[in-house]
C-alpha cells in the first residue's frame, strides 16, 4: 500500500540532468499496471547498456524505440541488457530486445533460472500465493478470481535466457564506469541494485521509490524449485534490512524504477522505516482487541481494497505482523489450517 508524498530538495529535471551528464538517460516506458510508467535507463557507454526493458507489449516496444531514436539509437544497437528483478513490468520485453539486438542479458545469478523458466516460475508463484491466501483467511472464491487475474497478466512477461549471471558484489565493467552489483531483496526476492561507483549513482529499481512505499510482496523463495511449503518468507524484515544497507551508503543520486530521481536517500529511507513501525503499531492495536486473520486485519485497514488487491494487502499485513512476532508481541494460532494472530 502506498502513500503519495511531496518531493523536496533539488527538482527532478535537475537530477535527471545530472544523470544525463553521467551518460545515464531515463526512458519512461508505459505499462498496463496501476503503477504507471516504468523507468528503463539507457547508459551511453560501451557496451551500450539498457537497465530494464518495460513490459512485453507493443505499446512499450513502440515507445522504447522512439525514446532510443530520440538519442540516435535503435534496439539493434543495444549490447547489454540488465534485469533488475523478477517483475514483468521491468523485464517483459527483454527476450524480444535480446533477440533483435543480440545483446547479452545480465541478471543476478539466482534469478536466471526463474527468468529462463518464466511460465513454470509464475505457475509455482501462483500456487504459493493461493496456499498463502487460503491459510490467512481469504475466501476461496476471491482466491480463484485472483488466480485468473494473475494468469491474464502473464502475457506481459516472457521467458528470457540470462547469458551473463551476476554474483552479489560482482562488478559489471563498462568502458567509462564500473557498476557494482548488490543484491537488496525485500520488494522481491531478486531485487538487484547497481552502483556506479565513481559517481555514487545508484540504479535502484523498485528497492527505493520516491512517491510510493515499495511493497515487500510475499514471494516464493528463488531457491525453491517446485512447490515451496517451508516457513513463511519474511519479506518486510528482509526489505528493512536491505534498506538499512542502502542507507549506510554514500550516494549522490538514486535512480528508481518508477517516478523521479531521489537526492536524499537517507532521509527517504528514514521516513519509510518510521512508516513501517507506525503501521505495525496500528496492526498491533487491531490484534489487541481480538484475534484476527491477516485478511480480517486488511479488511479493517483498507475495506474493499483488501478484496480487489487481496494478495498485496495480505503481504502488507503479514510483513508488519512479522515485525510484531519478532518482538514477541503477537502470537500465531492455527485452527483447521487457518492462521489467526493474537496479542502475545
Ligand atoms: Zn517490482
Amino acid at each position: 500500500m502506498s502513500g503519495r508524498e511531496p518531493s523536496d530538495g533539488p527538482g527532478a529535471e535537475e537530477l535527471l540532468a545530472l544523470a544525463a551528464d553521467a551518460g545515464i538517460h531515463r526512458l519512461a516506458i508505459p505499462t498496463p499496471f496501476q503503477v504507471g510508467r516504468v523507468n528503463a535507463y539507457l547508459i551511453e557507454d560501451s557496451p551500450l547498456t539498457l537497465i530494464d526493458s518495460g513490459p512485453n507489449s507493443g505499446k512499450a516496444l513502440d515507445e522504447l524505440e522512439q525514446a532510443l531514436a530520440a538519442r540516435s539509437h535503435t534496439i539493434e544497437d543495444i549490447e547489454l541488457l540488465v534485469v533488475t528483478h523478477q517483475h514483468i513490468d521491468h523485464f517483459g520485453l527483454a527476450s524480444i530486445l535480446a533477440r533483435r539486438s543480440g545483446a547479452e542479458v545480465a541478471a543476478l545469478e539466482e534469478l536466471a533460472p526463474y527468468l529462463r523458466d518464466f511460465g513454470v516460475s509464475t505457475e509455482l508463484d501462483d500456487r504459493f500465493a493461493e496456499r498463502t491466501m487460503l491459510r490467512h483467511g481469504i475466501p476461496s472464491d476471491i482466491v480463484t478470481a485472483l488466480r485468473a487475474v494473475s494468469a491474464s497478466f502473464r502475457a506481459w512477461g516472457s521467458a528470457v535466457q540470462v547469458t551473463r549471471p551476476l554474483a552479489d558484489g560482482a562488478e559489471l565493467t563498462l568502458r567509462d564506469r564500473t557498476l557494482r552489483v548488490l543484491h537488496r531483496p525485500g520488494h522481491s526476492p531478486s531485487d538487484t541494485v547497481f552502483l556506479d561507483e565513481s559517481r555514487s549513482i545508484l540504479l535502484a529499481a523498485d528497492h527505493l521509490i520516491a512517491h510510493i512505499s515499495s511493497n515487500p510482496l510475499l514471494a516464493r523463495p528463488l531457491d525453491a524449485d517446485g512447490d515451496y511449503t517451508g516457513p513463511r518468507p519474511q519479506a518486510l524484515l528482509t526489505y528493512m534490512a536491505s534498506l538499512e544497507k542502502t542507507r549506510a551508503m554514500d550516494l549522490s543520486l538514486v535512480l528508481p524504477g518508477h517516478g523521479e530521481p531521489i537526492a536524499d536517500h537517507a532521509a527517504l529511507i528514514d521516513r519509510r522505516l518510521r512508516h513501517h513501525h507506525h503501521r505495525a503499531e496500528k496492526i498491533h492495536g487491531l490484534i489487541a482487541v481480538q484475534p484476527r486473520t491477516a485478511h480480517e486485519i486488511a479488511l479493517e485497514l483498507w475495506g474493499n481494497v483488501a478484496v480487489t488487491q487481496a494478495y498485496l494487502t495480505l503481504s502488507e499485513v503479514l510483513g508488519h505482523v512479522d515485525l510484531l512476532l519478532e518482538d514477541g508481541r503477537v502470537l500465531e494460532q492455527e485452527t483447521d489450517g487457518v492462521v489467526r494472530f493474537a496479542a502475545g
